[in-house]
């Protein structure tokens, strides 16, 4: 199905690597023009070059997403360039696994920080001129962690679940004006944050037995979800969880 995008400028957040970097690529290769938003300057300095190389639009700009005065500061500059950003993915994101024993209140309070927290204040910032222009679209990476709980993500399985239910109450404060809130939920996808499951043999035979497809996602599965949410033809889809995990959390 080839989708209908209008134009429509998107922000980006973890595009410098897998899932974001997937997301960023698919967006611009239907002429959205994407902000790539990451921690390094280097890593969505790379993207969007490589976008803008292939012949879309894009731009990089750093900005730690657990810096709530440093989203504040990049909002502000994109307004003031763009007026208004019309498609907003949360997906910068991080682990800090451990037992909850063992697990300090940093681990604690960076993964809340840069997964949940995060989203409020992108969304606090950019979802006001959508709302205004009554057209907008809001995905939330979140993941099957958050759905189903995980023994040694407490931290993490707290901070998806909390973006669920964020995803949630937005939709319905916003659907009045007509910007759709949603969230994909992936399951074990291969990228950086997975690679010491994925290329170890014995950990990932034990991941695979609780897939039913019985393979990894790639991170084009979660971009192929998140473009079409992000869509003209997502228009009657909003408050949503959408799985893409093979099966894992049916
Ligand atoms: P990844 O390969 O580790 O990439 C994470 C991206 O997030 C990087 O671009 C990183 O920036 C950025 N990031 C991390 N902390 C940041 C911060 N404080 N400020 C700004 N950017 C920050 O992760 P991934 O696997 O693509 O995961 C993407 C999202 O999907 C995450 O929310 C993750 O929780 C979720 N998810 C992943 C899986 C999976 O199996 N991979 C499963 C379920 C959910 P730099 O490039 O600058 O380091």
């Amino acid at each position: 199905m080839s989708l209908t995008f209008n134009n429509r400028t998107a922000l980006v957040t973890g595009a410098g690597r897998g899932i974001g970097k997937a997301i960023a690529e698919n967006l611009a290769s239907q002429d959205v023009r994407v902000i790539c938003v990451s921690k390094s300057a280097d890593s969505c300095g790379a993207v969007a070059n490589a976008i803008t190389a292939a012949g879309g639009k894009a731009q990089a700009m750093a900005v730690d997403v657990a810096d709530a005065s440093a989203i504040a500061k990049a909002a502000e500059a994109l307004l003031a360039e763009f007026t208004k950003i019309d498609i907003l993915v949360n997906n910068a994101g991080i682990t800090r696994d451990g037992l909850l024993f063992r697990m300090s209140e940093t681990d604690w309070n960076d993964v809340l920080a840069t997964n949940l927290t995060s989203c409020f204040h992108w969304t606090k910032y950019l979802a006001r001129p959508m709302t205004r222009a009554r057209w907008g679209r809001i995905v939330n990476i979140t993941s099957v962690s958050g759905i189903m709980g995980n023994a040694g993500q407490a931290n993490y399985s707290a901070a998806k679940a909390g973006m669920i239910g964020l995803t949630k109450s937005l939709a319905r404060e916003f659907a009045g004006r007509n910007v759709t809130v949603n969230a994909v939920a992936p399951g074990f996808i291969k990228t950086d944050m997975t690679a010491e499951f994925v290329n170890n043999p014995e950990a990932s035979t034990k991941i695979l037995e609780v897939v039913p497809l019985k393979r990894f996602g790639e991170a084009a599965d979660i971009a192929n979800m998140t473009a079409y949410l992000c869509s003209e033809e997502a228009n009657y889809v909003t408050g949503q969880v959408f799985t893409v995990d093979g099966g894992m959390a049916m």
